[in-house]
């Protein structure tokens, strides 16, 4: 039971390829270094691999469909399209598997205080959902203005006990939400842990994230191979800040054949200034401790960034989408919210699932990419999360007669 993957690890700095690192004062230096340390120490251990097996199993709901959308594939005319679905995952995506991981290392660590970020308010969710599980106080911060949009969910995390303070700073959105976890770490390092929800920031989350997501991939691996025989043609995932994505590519990484195919959101379409398609359109700089790929503006702050999708609508990327990018390991794609919202009503209406709006711009590709192939390849779409969160969005895009 070893879900835990070990390709590719950063340099003991923490860097990919020279992306990633520790870009933070001293004091913030040492309290990354202190949970990289309890994570080595742990990680590999019986016991703790087991107690995530277990909780992955028997709380999360492990292991997730890999699904063959045959009428999918039928009407799109080319490539099988298979699914691997994380959207039935307990809270409905991906991001519970990286909350049940690093809430053990937590709990081992001696902390008795989670504290998040949350953009839309689903990682804020799933760590709410985590820190009630293990009878532990959970903090949340998130953007003012996100707090208005998304007050669903921020009654969500109240539900599930845990407080969510408004952040009034900038423009109130993830980023400074992001600023103000670092600030209360800063000061209560000594009883509390940083739940990041992305596979982005200082090291070691970049590597700890890839790490508790690497189970999409090895589980997506195995059940191709039952299913078909053989490995896919094409992994294709959408790139938020890179956890879901970067878990589905490192159970392939190491199989030269699969292309790795990361999809960024478009937006209102990359010639404008409403997208955040941080690979197409950024270029390397630093942000919330990493130095990554980066959507800037003219002095080099991170720019303002728009997706119909709240999860995708980040300026940065995870260190190692960056060094895969430089590689050319993977590729990076976009689709725009129109291309996202078409492959959303399209599986709805044909395979009977609702994907998130996320999920739905890797679908998007994948179903273009499907119509150049023959009938014989075979492409894995992660659908990182279930769409009921979006419908009141869709409801505003779309029209029936
Ligand atoms: C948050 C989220 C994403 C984007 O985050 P990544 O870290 O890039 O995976 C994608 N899909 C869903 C459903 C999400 O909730």
């Amino acid at each position: 039971m070893t879900f835990i993957s070990q390709f590719s690890n950063p340099d003991k700095n923490g860097f990919f390829h020279g992306f990633g690192g520790m870009f933070l004062p001293e004091e913030l230096k040492n309290v990354m270094r202190e949970i990289a340390q309890a994570y080595e120490e742990i990680k590999d251990t019986t016991a703790f691999k087991e107690e995530l097996a277990y909780y992955l199993k028997e709380y999360v709901g492990r292991e997730t469909p890999l699904y063959y959308a045959s009428r999918l594939s039928k009407e799109t005319g080319g490539a099988k399209i298979y699914l691997k679905r994380e959207d039935l995952c307990h809270t409905g995506a991906h991001k519970i598997n990286n909350v049940m991981g690093q809430i053990l290392l937590a709990r081992h660590m001696g902390k008795k205080r989670i504290i998040a970020e949350t953009g839309a308010g689903q990682h804020g969710v799933a760590t709410a959902t985590g820190a009630a599980l293990f009878g532990m106080k959970c903090c949340v911060y998130m953007g003012e203005e996100d707090t208005k949009r998304q007050a669903l969910n921020v009654f969500r995390m109240k539900m599930l006990g845990a407080e969510v303070i408004p952040v009034k700073k900038g423009q109130g959105t993830l980023s400074d939400a992001v600023d103000a976890a670092f600030e209360d770490i800063t000061r209560n390092y000594s009883d509390t842990f940083y739940l990041v929800g992305s596979a982005v920031g200082p090291h070691p989350y970049p590597m700890m994230v890839r790490d508790f997501q690497s189970v999409i991939g090895k589980e997506a691996r195995c059940q191709i191979l039952a299913h078909e025989n053989r490995l896919p043609d094409y992994v294709v995932a959408c790139v938020g800040g890179g956890s879901n994505s970067i878990g589905l590519f490192s159970g392939f990484i190491n199989d030269p054949s699969v292309r790795l195919v990361g999809v960024e959101a478009a937006g209102k379409g990359l010639d404008t200034s409403e997208h955040c398609a941080t690979m197409a359109k950024g270029k390397p700089g630093y942000l919330h401790g990493a130095y990554t790929y980066l959507l800037q503006d003219s002095e080099g702050n991170p720019a303002l960034t728009y997706s119909i999708s709240a999860g995708l609508d980040y300026p940065g990327v995870g260190a190692e989408h960056s060094m895969l990018k430089e590689t050319g390991r993977a590729v990076y794609e976009t689709a725009t919210d129109q291309e996202a919202i078409q492959a959303c009503m399209q599986l709805s209406r044909i395979e009977g699932i609702i994907p998130a709006l996320e999920s739905s711009h890797a679908l998007a590709y994948a179903i273009k990419l499907a119509k150049t192939l023959d009938k014989e390849k075979i492409i894995i779409v992660n659908l990182s999360g279930r769409g009921d969160k979006d419908v009141h969005i869709i409801q505003q895009a779309v029209t029936f007669e």
